[in-house]
């Protein structure tokens, strides 16, 4: 069995295109995975705390036959292996996050992962570059992501390549 799963990938430290890059690169050479697509980079302004950087981030598209909590597993060890330190603040700086936005149509309630992610709804940063790869995508509550991306406000965001 396989599912397609959407990744959001952010940084905003230590140089975070080449975090970013080298994120994607992981993810090509992911287990049980296959690459399908990625998005542009976008450079965002941050969530808050604003006394950091901005954020450069994007979105990929995988195939995968790992479980959604087997895929958590390794996106977390990739952000590892990119020295991201944990130190506590919530939306503080990081070297690299990567969140399950979607996996399949699959609705998931558990401690370690909520399926859909909860603030893809309203976060620019995951919607925009989203559309650029999946424009007709649909959610599993049945929101297409066209209308979702319609009513952003997209001045806080921009394509970097
Ligand atoms: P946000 O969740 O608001 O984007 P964040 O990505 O910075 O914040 P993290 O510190 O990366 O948060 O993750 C905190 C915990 O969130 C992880 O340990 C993980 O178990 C949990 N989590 C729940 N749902 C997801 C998901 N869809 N993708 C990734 N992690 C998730
Ligand atoms: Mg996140
Ligand atoms: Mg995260």
């Amino acid at each position: 069995m396989t599912a397609i799963a959407y990744i959001g990938l952010g940084s905003n430290l230590s140089d975070p295109i080449a975090q970013v890059n080298n994120a994607l690169q992981a993810l090509e050479t992911l287990h049980d995975s296959k690459l399908l697509n990625a998005s542009a980079l976008y450079r965002s302004a941050p969530m808050g705390p604003q006394d950091q950087n901005d954020y450069i981030n994007a979105v990929a598209e995988l195939s995968t036959s790992l479980a959604p909590i087997d895929l958590l597993d390794a996106l977390q060890a990739i952000e590892n292996e990119q020295g991201r330190v944990r130190i506590g603040e919530r939306w503080g700086p990081r070297t690299l996050d990567l969140d399950i936005l979607l996996y399949n149509n699959k609705i998931i309630e558990h401690p370690r992962l909520t399926v859909p992610h909860y603030g893809m709804k309203e976060r620019s940063f995951v919607l925009i570059p989203l559309a650029e790869i999946a424009p007709e995508l649909v959610l599993p509550d049945n929101t297409p992501l066209s209308d979702l991306v319609a009513n952003l406000a997209k001045d806080d965001i921009e394509r970097i390549t």
